[in-house]
Order: structure tokens, then C-alpha cells, then sequence
């Protein structure tokens, strides 16, 4: 029978858990969403963290999903793995079926083994499960594991083993959720096991021989663990699976490496076709090809999920992985782009189950070529200057590069430090990691005086999530934490559910007082999808009669972790308490500046597409009162008259005055709609899609949660302000609206007013005016330019009654008006013309710096004359010097004063030259 295919294994996983009641989840981001302490999306469980946590819910009680994941960084360093062994990856595919409260062991036992043995036929007799037995004998073991896999399966009962903490107990963090697991191993056989030759061997479930493969995790979630070492049973227990996808799909396809599955062989394929390789020369090449192979596909889903290449966080990341890949390909003799083909078969492979690499796919090839192109102008010069480095270091008799040589490397030539290990450790070199280390946080450290980012600390984190639970405990907030709705009322009535001050909780405050104000419901809108939070005031609600006792100020809104929204702001009077009545008020004129640059947004993206074409795709966006900024993917600059049509079709669609309607759908659905996805959304189950226009034919239709007008009218009209490049292939936008746009109007306005008035015209005469201005200056300038030349002459024909002749030669010397060292020439040309023979030297004077030139007859210079000599010699009496032939010499100085005394000694230095001969 032939084996399944990738995509075929990964629809029946899907299927056969849809078809025992389970919802068909997307994958989240790999960028996670709300979740400041994670990097990358690293587990199947991230998107589901808040209801392991109970301050969330789904509409379904059973899920199943494959989900992206990264793990490259932290805890889960795989990347020196990646590539020189069969089963590390930086990107794989998590799959998980779910249970939140729902079903639990006996069903999770018996359906992963009848998915295993029937639905993909794998050998009884080669499953293997582990069920938890506390080597510390303090928990209790899992004979309810155990015994559903003897009741629910035809296991070989010897097959099922206990383990103990490190391989079969879970745990999401020190504290909160955990519980025991149940591994599923499988049996490659005597023949897989790498220890055959150790004496004494015996191969073993966990023994890391390669025998035995782990191939699906049953987590059965089932306490809450107390920080004080209690565990407290969970009313609702959980179901939380995982299976490495690529590395099951190995043992299905009946292949060794996870490489050899057709999730990599297409990709190996592809690049082995550039590199022109035959079959064994591939196999001698093995770690590069599985190296290219890996990273194309992270930087394909990275670059899909908006994470651009760049120098922090999850941008270094994302660089750092496309540049090896490309060192490796460099190893292959690849010297020419190659990774956006890579990544056309990355997307041609994957994009029918991940349609954000369709929907972006001239997206992400750009970003990639772009990476690529500029990484290599600098990577021959950089692997040249490691190869030198490594040199010096023999030289000195160690093997260890300084670090901070190898930050140069990075900082410099764009060497990332992972590349630089690779190779060292090719050569048997190691690095000075601290050393590294050090160098990069003394520039991290003056990034961070110049002002940039700093990402909130962990123990304040851990406080704000502490508040959360515990006011979900005590019932003042729900299972979503703060309730928010945006969208309906501008103000709300409501309590004060708790003040804190980073985090604590605070009792004494009065006015002056920095404060971050929590309440069950709000209607303040917290920054999201580019576009900011809303500021307003939260007042006490006074008895009837009385004036409010107190009063908050709201700058800013945060959330710190999922569902406890901060009010932040200043206490302009009075004490808030907890329990207080209050209402809260988001500032109405801000809101709606901010709603008329939201929807023109929407609008200017749908415009740009129509103008420049459908590669047009949104690069990053901020939506601000003031003015809205909006980054696109295109090659060029906009020309004027594309940037006119786009404005014009915005204003267009403005006075359309169009409905703009909102309305929850499946995301799935949203998607094959052609609804564009953005960036930086939170996409779950269900998703908020707004329409510009009419339903039958909308204008414009996007996934978007953020606030709007309710007709495009009200934006009033609109303006690009700026347009410049923030990137290859990215420009970006800057354009005012409403209020803005009015103010911007004004004042161009007035400024026109102001200079007509200046000049003393009509500001419609304006341009005639400044037409006809510019011509009178014009003229004007070559009237300077003729007076100049007269005066000039006038000069020379006076100095022809000084010629004074040095041992039968005439010579001038003298000092003259002149603009510059080219006027200067032509005088004395003007004396060559006149006297046939003899030596000229001018000197002049402009902007304060004297300046020389000096002209000799060739038949003088035969008699031993040379105008270089003499404007070297005079060059020094202004402190400068000069140059030029010995017919015509020039030279420059920092001595004004010095210049008449020069002149005067032209004649005697002429005579030296004359005797000297
Ligand atoms: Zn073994
Ligand atoms: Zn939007």
C-alpha cells in the first residue's frame, strides 16, 4: 500500500477527531498574541493558555488543530541540532486534539490508539505507552492511565510502563496548571538502535538509542499547583495532546530522517536541482541540504506571520535563520539568490492548509529576496574577515575567537553570531561566548539610553497576573477577565475593581498620583492592530446633588496579561477605592479622529490596490488621532500622478458616504472570501470582518477589530501628507483625515495668503508672480556677471601701466577682484594675449581665503622660470601651498594678511629662478 502523503496524513488527523465532536481550530500566530513572555509560539497549548488558566473560554469544548510552532530560542535551543541529525527542526507542526472540561482519559487513550492502529495501520505489537508513577513517591501513580490502556486497546499489557517525573509529569510553569502524562512511543526496531556495538546495551523505552520514537503526548490536566507545594484538584480536568508531526509522518512513510518525508524531499529536491548535484553528492552534503530545507520553511511562515527580517527579538531570529541557510547554500557553491525558490515550493507544498502563505506569498518572496540581496554584498567580505580572524588566533597558539571580534563580525559585515559558531566549530575553533555576549549588551545598552523599548519585567508579569486570578476568584471579574466592548457606548457605568501602581495594589493615593485603575467593564479601547488606546476619565458617581469626590485621568491602556486591562493615568482629585461607583468616560473627540484615520485606512489600502496592483499588501500600519501611517509592500516610489488618483479615490469614497458595517464570521470562511488578513490581529475562532459599502458590493472588506465611523462621510477628507521608503520594496505612507485634514488645509493656506501677500499679489497671481520674479533674477544675475567682467578689465588695463620688466621679462604682480580662481585664470590670459611674453601672478581674496595664480610664456619657462616653484614658494607666505605646470600654477591658503607681502616678493623669486639657471 502506498503511504499516506504529508497533507493527506494531517487532513485524516483533522478528520477523525471532527468526526468524535471536535472543532477544527486554525493555527495561531506563530507571533503570540497578548502573551509578552513567550518569543514564539512554542507548544500547541499557547492559544488555549488562558483556559487551562480559567480566565478564558471557547464557544466548543473540544478541539483539534495543527499548529505552527518555532522553538530556536530560551529553554528550547535546537538550532546547533538542526540539520546535523534527523530530527530537530526550528519550524515544525504540532498536532493536539482537546478536551476543556469535556472528555478525559478513557476516550483520549482509546481514540489515539485506534487512530494509530486502524485509521493509519500501525503494528500493535510496536506501540509502547508510559503511564506516571512518582519515583518520590509523594503523587499519586496513574492506575487510571494504565488501565484504560489495558481495558480501551489491545496493547501487549508488558508494553505499558511506568515512568516517573522528568519524562510523565506536566507542568505549564512552577505554579497553576499540571498534571500527569501518557507517552506513546514506537518501536523502529533492533536495527534503529545506534548503541548495537556498546557492551552491555539494552535498548529500552527513553533510552535515547533510537529505537524507540516518542510519537504523541496525552497530558491529563488535573491540578492547579499552589505556590506553597499544594496540589489542589481542578473542578474541570482537561485533555491536552501534542504530536510532532514531522517526526510521526517519518515512522508512517516508513523513512528514517524526517527529512526524507515529502514535507523536506520536495525542498531538498528543488535546491539540489540548482545546485546540480547528483544523488551521493547530495547525501555527502546532507547537513547543508537539511539545513536549507529547515530554515526555508521557518522563514516562509515567519515572514507570513509579519515577522520581518531585523536586529531584535523575533526580527533577529528571522534574519539570523535566513542568512544561514544562505551561508549553507554558499557551502553548496550557491552564489546567486536561491532562497525565495526555496520558498515557492514552501508555499506551493503548504499553502492549502495555511492560506496566509497564499494571501502573502509576493509578500514573503520580496522580504526574502530582499534579505538575501543585501546579506550578500557582505557575507564574502565577512567569511573572509572570520577566516583571518581564525588565522590570528593559531598564530597566537589558541583556539578560542575573542568576542568581541565576533560581535564585530555581526555588527559590521552582518555575521550573525550563529553563523560565525558554525563555521568555528568547523575548524575546531571555539568562541568567547560572555565575551560576545558583553559586547552585545554594551549596544544594547546604548540603544537603550538612545531611548528604545523596553519590554516589561518578568516578577511584573507575574504581579498582574496574580491581581487577575485573584479577582476572577473572588468573582469580580468573569471567566474573559475585564469585559470589553469598544464598539457600542462611549461611556459606562461601572466599579472600581481593584488600584494598583505596577502592579500592587495601593490604599493611599491622592492627586498627582501615577495609577493603573482595573474595572469589570470597559469601553475604552486597548491598542491593538496598529491602531492606539483610547485616553478619557473614569470619576466617581457622586450621590445625587453632590460634585464627583474623585477623579482619574486615563493617558493609557494596557494589558499586561490576557483580560486585566490598565486604566493608566493620573489622579487629578480626591482617593478612588475599591468598591467605588464610577463611570468611565473615553475622550468622544479623540475617539472619533481616531475612527475617521481607521477607516480611511482601510479605505487608502483598498485605493493603493486599485492604482498600483494586487501585490499591494500591508507591511505595518498606525492608526493615531492625529494622522494615520500606513506601510505597504511596492517597488517604487509612487509617482505624483499615482499618489493624486489614490487620493482622489479615497475622497471619492468619502463622498460615497458609504455604510461601514461590522459583522462576526468563521475565520475559515472570512479567509475564502478573499477577506485580507492583517497583521497583528488576534484571529480566533471567529473573527470581526468590516465592510466598507454596500453588502452586494462592498468597497472594501478586511478582518479588522478596531473602532470606525459609521458612514465614510464623516472622514470629512483626506490628504497624503509624506510618502518615503522605510525599506526594500516597502514605502510608507503618512495622511491626515477629518480635523487633520482641515488644519493641514488651513495651513497651507494661510501660508499661501502670507507669501502673496509678501510679494504684493492676488494668491491667485501667485505662480505668474514667482514665474516672472525668477526671470528678473535671472537677469539680474548675468547683469552681475557682465559688471563683474567689465570691472575686471578695467583692473587689467590699469595693470598693464605696472609692468615691470625682471631681466628683460615683464612681470605683473598684483592683487585684483576677482569671484573666483577660474576668473583669476582668464586675467591672466588676458596679460599672455596682451604681452605675447612674461610672467602673471594674481592674488585674491574670497570668503576671507586668499588664493594665487601664477602664468608663465612658454618661452620664459625655457629661460628657466617655472610657475610652480613660484606658487609653492609664495603658497607658504599665505600658510598654504599649491601646484599645477610649470606654464600655470595655482595655489590656496588660510592667510589673507600674508597675500600683498606674497606679491610683492613675485619679482625677486622670478629673478632666483632666471639666475639659477
Ligand atoms: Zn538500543
Ligand atoms: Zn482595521
Amino acid at each position: 500500500m502506498k503511504p499516506m502523503t504529508g497533507a493527506e496524513v494531517r487532513q485524516s488527523f483533522l478528520d477523525f477527531f471532527a468526526e468524535r465532536g471536535h472543532t477544527i481550530v486554525p493555527s495561531a500566530s506563530l507571533v503570540p498574541t497578548r502573551d509578552p513572555t513567550l518569543l514564539f509560539t512554542n507548544a500547541g497549548m499557547n492559544q488555549f493558555k488562558d483556559v487551562f488558566l480559567g480566565v478564558g473560554t471557547r464557544p466548543y469544548t473540544r478541539a483539534v488543530d495543527t499548529q505552527k510552532v518555532m522553538r530556536v530560542s530560551g529553554k528550547h535551543n535546537d538550532l546547533d541540532d538542526v540539520g546535523r541529525d534527523t530530527t530537530h527542526h526550528t519550524f515544525f507542526e504540532m498536532l493536539g486534539n482537546w478536551s476543556f472540561g469535556d472528555y478525559y482519559k478513557q476516550e483520549a487513550i482509546r481514540w489515539a490508539w485506534e487512530l494509530l492502529t486502524e485509521e493509519w495501520g500501525l503494528d500493535k505489537d510496536r506501540i509502547w505507552a508510559t503511564v506516571f508513577k512518582d519515583e518520590q513517591a509523594e503523587l499519586e501513580t496513574d492506575e487510571d492511565a494504565k488501565g484504560f490502556w489495558l481495558s480501551e486497546t489491545e496493547i501487549p499489557p508488558e508494553q505499558v510502563l511506568y515512568a516517573g517525573r522528568k519524562f510523565n509529569f506536566w507542568q505549564m510553569a512552577d505554579t497553576g496548571p499540571c498534571g500527569p502524562c501518557s507517552e506513546i512511543h514506537y518501536d523502529r526496531g533492533p536495527s534503529a538502535c545506534v548503541c548495537q556495538d556498546d557492551p552491555g546495551h539494552e535498548c529500552r523505552v527513553n533510552g535515547d538509542c533510537g529505537r524507540f520514537t516518542e510519537i504523541w503526548n496525552l497530558v491529563f490536566i488535573q491540578y492547579n499547583q499552589h505556590e506553597d507545594g499544594d496540589l489542589e484538584p481542578l473542578p474541570d480536568k482537561h485533555i491536552d495532546t501534542g504530536a510532532g508531526f514531522e517526526r510521526l509522518l517519518a515512522i508512517l512513510q516508513g523513512v528514517d530522517s524526517n527529512y526524507k518525508t515529502d514535507l523536506f524531499m520536495p525542498l531538498i529536491r528543488r535546491v539540489q536541482g540548482m545546485v546540480g548535484h547528483d544523488d551521493d553528492q547530495v547525501e555527502e552534503h546532507m547537513v547543508a541540504y537539511r539545513v536549507i530545507a529547515d530554515h526555508a520553511r521557518a522563514v516562509t511562515f515567519l515572514i507570513g506571520d509579519g515577522v520581518l527580517p531585523g536586529s531584535e527579538g523575533r526580527g533577529y531570529v528571522c534574519r539570523m535563520i535566513l542568512r544561514r541557510a544562505v551561508r549553507f547554500g554558499r557551502e553548496l557553491g550557491l552564489s546567486d539568490p536561491f532562497m525565495t525558490e526555496v520558498a515557492e515550493t514552501v508555499i506551493e507544498m503548504m499553502g492549502h492548509h495555511f492560506p496566509e502563505l497564499v494571501n502573502r506569498r509576493s509578500f514573503i518572496l520580496k522580504t526574502i529576496k530582499a534579505e538575501e540581496d543585501r546579506f550578500l554584498r557582505t557575507l564574502d567580505v565577512g567569511l573572509e574577515r572570520l577566516d583571518a580572524l581564525m588565522a590570528e588566533v593559531e598564530e597566537a597558539g589558541k583556539r578560542e575567537l575573542p568576542g568581541d571580534q565576533v560581535f564585530q563580525l555581526y555588527d559590521t559585515f552582518g555575521l550573525p553570531v550563529e553563523i560565525t559558531r558554525d563555521v568555528a566549530e568547523e575548524y575546531d575553533f571555539s568562541i568567547d561566548e560572555a565575551g560576545y555576549r558583553e559586547a552585545l549588551e554594551e549596544q544594547r545598552r546604548r540603544a537603550r539610553a538612545a531611548g528604545a523599548f523596553e519590554m516589561d519585567d518578568e516578577e511584573a508579569l507575574a504581579r498582574y497576573q496574580g491581581v487577575l486570578l485573584d479577582l476572577q476568584e473572588r468573582g469580580v471579574l468573569g471567566d474573559h477577565g475585564v469585559e470589553q466592548d469598544p464598539y457600542r457606548a462611549l461611556s459606562v457605568e461601572t466599579q472600581i475593581a481593584a488600584v494598583l501602581q505596577k502592579g500592587h495594589q495601593i490604599r493611599e493615593l491622592g492627586p498627582g498620583d501615577e495609577v493603573e485603575l482595573v474595572i469589570p467593564d470597559t469601553c475604552f479601547y486597548v491598542e491593538s492592530g496598529g491602531q492606539v488606546s483610547d485616553t478619557g476619565v473614569i470619576t466617581a458617581v457622586p450621590k445625587s446633588g453632590e460634585e464627583p469626590d474623585w477623579q482619574v485621568r486615563v493617558r493609557d491602556v494596557r494589558e499586561p496579561v490576557a483580560g486585566l486591562l490598565l486604566h493608566v493615568g493620573e489622579v487629578e482629585k480626591g482617593t478612588p477605592a475599591v468598591g467605588d461607583r464610577a463611570r468611565a468616560s473615553v475622550h468622544r473627540g479623540r475617539r472619533m479622529d481616531i475612527a475617521r484615520n481607521h477607516t480611511a485606512t482601510h479605505l487608502l489600502q483598498r485605493a493603493l490596490r486599485h492604482v498600483l496592483g494586487d501585490h499591494v499588501q500591508q507591511a505595518g500600519s498606525l492608526v493615531a488621532p492625529l494622522r494615520l501611517r500606513f506601510d505597504f509592500t511596492h517597488p517604487d516610489m509612487l509617482t505624483r500622478e499615482e499618489l493624486d488618483r489614490v487620493t482622489h479615490e479615497v475622497n471619492e469614497a468619502i463622498l460615497a458616504n458609504y455604510e461601514v458595517a461590522s459583522s462576526e464570521q468563521p475565520y475559515r470562511q472570512a479567509v475564502q472570501q478573499g477577506v485580507i488578513a492583517l497583521f497583528g490581529e488576534k484571529y480566533g475562532e471567529s473573527v470581526r470582518v468590516l465592510r466598507v459599502g454596500p453588502g452586494d458590493r462592498p468597497f472594501s472588506r478586511e478582518l479588522c477589530g478596531g473602532t470606525h465611523v459609521e458612514e465614510t462621510g464623516t472622514i470629512g477628507s483626506f490628504h497624503v501628507i509624506s510618502q518615503e521608503s522605510v525599506g526594500a520594496g516597502i514605502r510608507r505612507i503618512e495622511a491626515v483625515t477629518g480635523r487633520g485634514a482641515i488644519d493641514y488645509v488651513e495651513e497651507r493656506l494661510d501660508l499661501i495668503r502670507r507669501v502673496a501677500g509678501q510679494l504684493g499679489v492676488p494668491p491667485s497671481d501667485l505662480a505668474q508672480r514667482v514665474e516672472h520674479l525668477q526671470e528678473e533674477l535671472d537677469g539680474a544675475e548675468k547683469e552681475i556677471h557682465q559688471l563683474e567682467q567689465r570691472l575686471a578689465r578695467e583692473a587689467f588695463e590699469d595693470l598693464l601701466g605696472d609692468v615691470e620688466p625682471v631681466d628683460g621679462v615683464a612681470v605683473v604682480a598684483a592683487r585684483v577682484e576677482a569671484p573666483n580662481v577660474d576668473a583669476l585664470r582668464e586675467m591672466t590670459d588676458w596679460f599672455r594675449d596682451r604681452l605675447e611674453s612674461g610672467v602673471f601672478v594674481l592674488g585674491t581674496v574670497m570668503d576671507g581665503r586668499p588664493a594665487l595664480v601664477a602664468s608663465v610664456t612658454p618661452d620664459v619657462v625655457e629661460r628657466g622660470a617655472d610657475a610652480v616653484g613660484i606658487v609653492r614658494a609664495l603658497g607658504r607666505m599665505i600658510g598654504g601651498g599649491g601646484g599645477g605646470r610649470p606654464t600655470m600654477a595655482q595655489a590656496g591658503g588660510s592667510n589673507a594678511d600674508g597675500l600683498d607681502e606674497a606679491l610683492s616678493k613675485a619679482a625677486r623669486i622670478l629673478q632666483e629662478q632666471l639666475e639659477g639657471s
